[in-house]
């Protein structure tokens, strides 16, 4: 496997707890490196235009004023297979089913506030990545 790149973010339930450090621990630790990482607050349209997939699905209001409530950090991440690698560390969406071990199980509040987001395929990643970094704040 080939060195692979994913977008995460950190998402307000964390920040609003001060554990950006803690979730970039657990990130670090699974040999995951962040190459790049900004604090924002994300607009209602950016937020809506992330979430898109989920537009017609019941929670996507709460999704989106969720990810509005507080600053996030958007990040990426690269290693080996680091898609897959980041979606085993983060765990299961709902934090009652995340494995010991998984951000989610540490710190996820509810299947809404779940801490983080990770890109779930190839393609998604490149598009999540370019809606927020450009190549020159990517540091590998
Ligand atoms: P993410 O895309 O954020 O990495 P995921 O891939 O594990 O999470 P998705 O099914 O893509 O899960 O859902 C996107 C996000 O929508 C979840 O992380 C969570 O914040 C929210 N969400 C999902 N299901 C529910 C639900 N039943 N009720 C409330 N919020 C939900
Ligand atoms: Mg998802």
């Amino acid at each position: 496997m080939a060195l692979q790149r994913t977008f995460s973010i950190i998402k307000p339930d964390a920040t609003e707890r001060n554990l950006t450090g803690a979730v970039n621990a657990k990130i670090e630790e699974a040999g995951l490196r962040i190459v790049a990482q900004k604090r924002i607050q994300m607009t209602r349209g950016q937020a809506e235009t992330f979430y898109a997939v989920h537009k017609e699905r019941p929670f996507f209001g709460e999704l989106v004023d969720f990810m509005i409530s507080a600053p996030v950090v958007v990040q990426v991440l690269e290693g080996e297979d680091a898609i897959a690698k980041y979606r085993d560390v983060m765990g299961a969406t709902n934090p009652e089913q995340a494995a010991e071990g998984t951000i989610r199980k540490a710190f996820a509040k509810s299947i809404g506030e779940n801490s983080v987001h990770g890109s779930d395929a190839p393609e998604t990643a490149a598009i999540e990545i370019a809606q927020f970094f450009s190549g020159n704040e990517i540091v590998g």
